[in-house]
């Protein structure tokens, strides 16, 4: 293609969110193109088994997953561009999305960049990731049954994932950094009211210890106020620190809240600039689920359709 020609609709996002807003785009014939990112497949890439997207009784491994979805947008005549968007013009339409190599325009954009969980930043996470360092307790926490696990952080998630993981888990520790929480005190309580939950304040994860097998047996704390270090035994640790959401290259016109997550309007995947959607977890800070965020990819395929068709209608009415 020439960067002359206007496509009805580019996905930027190679995740579940993107993949099924192509899929929906595609099967109603506007040939979407999906931007993908050079390591597409999002999160979902890093994760091993995945029991609860629906239709996999018998769970499936995240990145067969990902190619599972990516080829079923494929099916219905999505094109790719395994390449990241480096720059976007949104101030006019069609609207302008650059990859190194390219430029490309478009009638409707639709935004499925996706978030990143926060890390704690140790070598050692890094090794035992999907070995018991888990940054999702709804996806992990049933493979921790009658086991010790550590909840990092000390905001909403890290409580109502402790809470979460107490269903599971014989005890849950939860690690905060300061002395005072972030979460809402109602969730404190709740954690702080729940027998299997230990809270430890004013402390870090100083290194995520494993066995020479390569699974984790427990953590390293330190005192923030004295320095000193002491273990404790836990089979999982859950990192809950927070996601940051890939909007660099939307903020300056897109409306986002405090920490970078685009705002749609309610019931709809819509921004505050006509022609440009926002799907998954770039606009969620709550739920982070890949159905949920397939689910909001499929509502701004149907939203880009509704408008594409509405404007075409207009056009052919005033002419
Ligand atoms: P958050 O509110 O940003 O809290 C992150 C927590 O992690 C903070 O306590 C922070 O400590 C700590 N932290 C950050 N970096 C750290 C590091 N490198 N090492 C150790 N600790 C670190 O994130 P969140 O809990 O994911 O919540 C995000 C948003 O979703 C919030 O608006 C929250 O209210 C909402 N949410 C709501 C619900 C609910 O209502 N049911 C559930 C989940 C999330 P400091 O406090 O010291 O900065």
């Amino acid at each position: 293609m020439t960067a002359s020609d206007v496509r009805n609709v580019i996905v930027i996002g190679g995740g579940p969110a993107g993949y099924t807003a192509a899929l929906y785009s595609a099967r109603a014939l506007l040939e979407p193109l999906v931007i993908e990112g050079i390591s597409w497949g999002g999160q979902l890439m890093n994760t091993s088994e995945v029991e609860n997207f629906p239709g996999y009784s018998e769970g499936v491994m995240g990145p067969q997953m990902m190619s599972d979805l990516r080829a079923q947008a494929e099916r219905f005549g999505t094109e790719f561009v395994t390449d990241d968007a480096v720059r976007v013009d949104l101030s006019q339409r069609p609207f302008v999305v650059e990859t190194g190599e390219e430029t490309y325009r478009t009638s409707v954009l639709i935004i499925a960049t996706g978030a990143n969980a926060r890390e704690l930043g140790l070598p050692s996470e890094t090794t035992l990731k999907g070995k018991g360092v888990s940054y999702c307790a709804v996806c992990d926490a049933a493979f921790f049954r009658g086991q010790e696990v550590v909840v990092v952080g000390g905001g909403d998630s890290a409580m109502e994932d402790a809470i979460f993981l107490t269903r599971f888990a014989e005890k849950v520790l939860i690690v905060h950094r300061r002395d005072e929480f972030r979460a809402e005190p109602i969730m404190l309580e709740r954690a702080r009211a729940n027998e299997k939950i230990e809270l430890v304040t004013g402390a870090v994860v100083d290194e995520v210890l494993g066995s020479e097998e390569g699974k984790v047996t427990g953590v390293r704390l330190r005192s923030t106020e004295t320095d000193e270090t002491w273990e404790v035994e836990a089979g999982g640790v859950f990192v809950a620190i927070g996601h940051d959401p890939n909007t660099s290259l939307f903020t300056e016109v897109l409306e986002h809240d405090e920490a970078g997550f685009l705002i749609t309007k309610p019931y709809s995947t819509a921004t505050n600039v006509e022609g440009v959607f926002a799907a998954g977890d770039v606009q969620d800070p709550v739920f982070k689920q890949a159905i949920t965020a397939a689910g909001s990819g499929c509502m701004a395929a149907l939203e880009s359709e509704r408008l594409l068709a509405a404007e075409e209608h207009a056009r052919a009415t005033a002419s």
